[in-house]
Order: structure tokens, then C-alpha cells, then sequence
């Protein structure tokens, strides 16, 4: 662990340098609080501070100050080490957002436990921390595959959309369908239908580009949205995923297999009042389309421009039944 000593008597400074590297940190020494504040206000530095009060430039309760004030990233955990002694002292020391304090002259030990002591606090804090990120990505993906969850996937979409509008620039919604996949599960089990689903979610986040989206809609349906995209050739985009899914066999327990999905493509330069369910809806309408004429193919959805669309009248449970 790398600590920051903040120490301008260039004795004590050596001194508590020695202390501390014998007992294993990483020490990085400067000699007053400008220093200091700068270097605990970095975004990777030092977690850990030993500051002392009185100080050219800035002085310890000032540092402290600004290092809680800062739009925070990960806690820092400062002790001050100080001749002042008072109780009023202490209770002003600790008020700036110190952790702890302590008095020159040091004991080495009771420096060294007061430090552990804090290393405590920062692991507790990286794992409070890392529990919050895990929640954060269950509450945002999907558990099998790893892509975006409906929820997020349809945000993405609105987001797009209005940001579409705003700056006049094509985007493409895809809902890819699985065909059969019914019969992957009936045929050869529910974990081979998993596997079949991880490899597709790979092969569709392979054939996009990093800004555009990827989402799991439903069961065996896909969202994907391409960003920006030149309006000309987002069939052959959606073609190449298609063919990314059907050309190459899905390697399972239950040997390799042929897997075909069909696609519904709407893609508009201008975006009407629509909401996204409803543009959805007309995707749907196309994936239904696809589905009825045989499956593993795309089919476009009259772009919104050329007129509203009715609302896709008949869901695709229709042909699910086929
Ligand atoms: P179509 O070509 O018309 O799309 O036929 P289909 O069989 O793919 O469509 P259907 O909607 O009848 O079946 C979808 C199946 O997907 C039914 C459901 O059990 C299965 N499914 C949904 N989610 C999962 C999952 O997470 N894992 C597995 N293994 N199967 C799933
Ligand atoms: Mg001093
Ligand atoms: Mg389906
Ligand atoms: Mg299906």
C-alpha cells in the first residue's frame, strides 16, 4: 500500500520514511500540503496519508479539507501526526476530516497500529465498493449472455432515438429471432439451448461496432441497435450478422449444430413522434414478415419517413405456433 507523508521538518520526514518502509509501505514523502493536496486529490493516488498540521503553502486541516471535498472517487484515509495537543486541537483536526490523530513524539508500534487500522477501513471500503459495482452490472445485464437486459437495451434505444432527431443521423433497430429454437430445447436439452444463446450473444456483439448496442429483448430475441449508420448499407449489416449466425456451426456438448435466426430491420433518418415500443412494433412486424416467408432472412420495415406505419397488428406468437 502506498501512503503519503506530509512532513515540511526534513528530519521527521526521514525519519518516519524509515519507519515506514521498514514496516513494507511504499512511501512517497513531500514537504507541504500543496504537494500533498495534490498528490491525495489524483485519481490513483495514495489512499492513505499521514499529514502534519503546521505547513508551508497549505497547511494539514486545509489539506484535509480539500481531499473530502473532491467529487469523490475512492476514500482516502488520513491520520494526522502533530505536536499540537490540545483537545480543542484534536476536535478541530478531526472536524477538517481526518480519520484520526495522533502526537509528536510518535511510538513506531502505536503508528503502525493506527495505520493498520486504516488499511481495515480501505478494505472494507474496496469491498463495499466492489458489492456495489457487482449489483450495478446484475441490474444492468442479462445473467446468461452478458448483453445489455431489456430494461437498458430499450433506454439505449429512446436515448438514441432523441439523440437521432436531434442530429439528423441514421439509425438502424434490429430484432433478430432465433428459428425453431424451440426445437434446439426439445431436442437436445435446455443447457444446450443456453449454450446456443452465450454463442449467439458473441457472434452479434462481434458484429458490431463498439458504440452500437446489443441487447437480450426476450427469451431467444435480440435488440441491437447500430448508431450513426449509413442508411444504405444497413441491410448488408444485418445480412452479415445473419450470415455470422447461419455460415459457421455452433460448437455444443451435443455436437455442432446449424442455428438460423430472422431479422427485423427499421432504420430511419427521421424519426417521427413515435415512441420506442411503437417503432418496435413495427420491427416486429418485419421479423413476422421474415418468419412467414421462411425464415432465415431480413426484412425492412418501411422507414418511418415514408409515413406512419400501423401498429403491427398481429404479434409474432402468431408464427411462433408454425
Ligand atoms: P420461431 O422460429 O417461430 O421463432 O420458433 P421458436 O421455436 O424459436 O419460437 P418459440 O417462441 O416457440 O420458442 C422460443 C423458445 O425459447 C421457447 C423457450 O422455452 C425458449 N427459451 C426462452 N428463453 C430461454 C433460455 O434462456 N434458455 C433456453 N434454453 N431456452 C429459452
Ligand atoms: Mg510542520
Ligand atoms: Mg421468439
Ligand atoms: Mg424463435
Amino acid at each position: 500500500m502506498k501512503i503519503l507523508i506530509a512532513e515540511d521538518d526534513a528530519i521527521s520526514r526521514r525519519l518516519l520514511q524509515k519507519t515506514l518502509e521498514n514496516a513494507g509501505y511504499e512511501v512517497l514523502a513531500v514537504e507541504n500540503g500543496r504537494l500533498a493536496q495534490e498528490e491525495l486529490c489524483r485519481p490513483d493516488g495514495p489512499r492513505l496519508a499521514l499529514l502534519d498540521w503546521e505547513m508551508p503553502e497549505v497547511d494539514g486541516p486545509a489539506v484535509c479539507r480539500a481531499v473530502r471535498g473532491r467529487a469523490e472517487k475512492s476514500y482516502v484515509y488520513m491520520i494526522f501526526l502533530t505536536s499540537k495537543e490540545s483537545s480543542e486541537d484534536k476536535v478541530e483536526g478531526l472536524r477538517s476530516g481526518a480519520d484520526d490523530y495522533l502526537t509528536k513524539p510518535f511510538h513506531p508500534e502505536e503508528l503502525k497500529a493506527r495505520l493498520r487500522t486504516g488499511l481495515r477501513i480501505l478494505r472494507l471500503e474496496d469491498r463495499l465498493v466492489e458489492a456495489r459495482e457487482d449489483m450495478r452490472f446484475k441490474a444492468t445485464h442479462d445473467s446468461l449472455t452478458g448483453l445489455w437486459n431489456r430494461g437498458v437495451i430499450m433506454d439505449l434505444l429512446e436515448r438514441e432515438l432523441a439523440r437521432a432527431g436531434r442530429e439528423r443521423h441514421c439509425t438502424a433497430i434490429l430484432l433478430c429471432d432465433v428459428d425453431h429454437f424451440k426445437r434446439v430445447n426439445d431436442t437436445y436439452g435446455h443447457p444446450v439451448g443456453d449454450e446456443v444463446l452465450r454463442e449467439l450473444a458473441k457472434r452479434l456483439l462481434a458484429s458490431v461496432r463498439s458504440y452500437d448496442y446489443v441487447g437480450r429483448y426476450g427469451g431467444e430475441e435480440f435488440l441491437v441497435v447500430l448508431n450513426n449508420c449509413d442508411p444504405a448499407s444497413s441491410s448488408g449489416r444485418a445480412e452479415q450478422m445473419r450470415d455470422a449466425v447461419s455460415k459457421r456451426e455452433f460448437i455444443t456438448q451435443r455436437g455442432p449444430l446449424t442455428i438460423t435466426i430472422s431479422v427485423g430491420l427499421l432504420r430511419s433518418l427521421d424519426w417521427g413522434p413515435l415512441s420506442a415500443e411503437q417503432y418496435l412494433d413495427q420491427v416486429d412486424s418485419a421479423l413476422y414478415a421474415a418468419k412467414a416467408a421462411g425464415r432465415n432472412r431480413v426484412r425492412t420495415a418501411e422507414s418511418p419517413a415514408d409515413g406512419v406505419l400501423p401498429v403491427a397488428a398481429k404479434r409474432l406468437e402468431k408464427v411462433r405456433s408454425r
